[in-house]
């Protein structure tokens, strides 16, 4: 029983929940990346870790898949680290687009700069400045920190990276049209394969509810005790979260759910409780804004029986 909240988070409401939303069939897993579209529709899970290291997860919680896009919101923390928060805000802005995650930018008219780092482009620009002097040493920083988030060793699916790497070509288009711009150096193709990479680490949605407790956590993963980000950045990483982790559906998503959230094109989604929990929802079947539909109803039901919105205020 994770009592946090209004009504306490309890196993038996955790699997209320997935028993009600097992059955909805609406979404279509992601086809543009060739193996995500071998993933299953019916796998589903549930899982919420507390910052003081307790974790309930119903469904399908050993399952494995691709972060993809919600590694963008680790990756901004290690730029923040690397460059600080003026250079930074030099090369990625954070407005929200109301576009989809891979659209065709709009660079800032004076700046040049993409719109936020949640956003393909902005995440591309972002893994751009992560530091390191060889491509693997950049790729081990990214491993190191992941690792310190999950609790543990994450490992790049050579498959979904590959088949990302090989068909990835409007990516790539915006790391060319932003080459042009000055807002990327020249290892255009080793960033990419850093952020295709990034892409393909391999999570269950038990590592998604830690890193996500993580950020509640200040972050400190709260059961390893190991720091995985300055605790000055975390702030950051959580405003970016809030105003655009879901793309165009980021406002609507303040509205009705109200939490920093993240969510990916194979179907994972994670929300902070800042100072109290991380929540993380795994189904492929993705609605049109590229968010896992399961995930996203499961959210907004858990927001409103345990009155989660950062904005509720209500009488105890
Ligand atoms: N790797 C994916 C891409 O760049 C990530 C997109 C996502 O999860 N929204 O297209």
């Amino acid at each position: 029983m994770l009592d946090f909240s209004v009504n306490p988070i309890s196993l038996e409401l955790l699997t209320q929940l997935h028993d009600r939303y097992q059955s909805c069939r609406s979404g279509t897993v992601a086809r543009y990346i060739p193996e995500l579209a071998k993933m299953n529709p019916n796998a589903f899970s549930i899982c919420v870790a507390s910052v003081d290291g307790d974790l309930l997860s119903v469904g399908d919680d050993r399952q494995l898949f691709t972060i993809q896009s919600i590694s963008k919101v680790f990756t901004y923390g290690m730029a923040l680290e690397d460059r600080g928060r003026d250079m930074l805000l030099s090369k990625v802005g954070v407005e929200p687009t109301g576009d989809l995650f891979n659209s065709i930018i709009r660079l800032d008219e004076n700046s040049k700069r993409p719109d936020n780092p949640m956003v393909n482009a902005g995440a591309i620009a972002t893994t751009n400045l992560i530091q390191g002097n060889t491509a693997t040493d950049r790729l081990n920083r990214i491993l190191n920190t992941f690792k310190a988030y999950a609790g543990r060793d994450l490992y790049v699916d050579s498959s979904v990276f590959m088949s990302e790497r090989t068909t990835g070509h409007r990516n790539r288009a915006l790391a060319y049209l932003m080459r042009h711009f000055e807002m990327m150096d020249d290892r255009i193709d080793e960033t990419l394969d850093l952020y295709f990479q990034q892409c393909a680490l391999l999570v269950d949605c038990r590592d998604l509810a830690l890193m996500a407790a993580t950020l509640a956590n200040n972050g400190v993963n709260p059961r390893s005790g190991d720091r995985a980000i300055e605790s000055k950045y975390v702030r950051d990483l959580l405003s970016v979260m809030y105003t655009c982790g879901m793309y165009n559906f980021a406002g609507e998503w303040a509205y009705r759910v109200g939490l920093p959230a993240k969510s990916g094109v194979s179907g994972g989604i994670i929300a902070v409780v800042p100072g109290k929990m991380g929540i993380a929802v795994f189904s492929p079947p993705l609605d049109s804004h590229g968010s896992s539909v399961r995930g996203v109803k499961v959210c907004e039901d858990l927001s409103n029986i345990c009155k989660l919105h950062l904005f509720d205020r209500f009488e105890s």
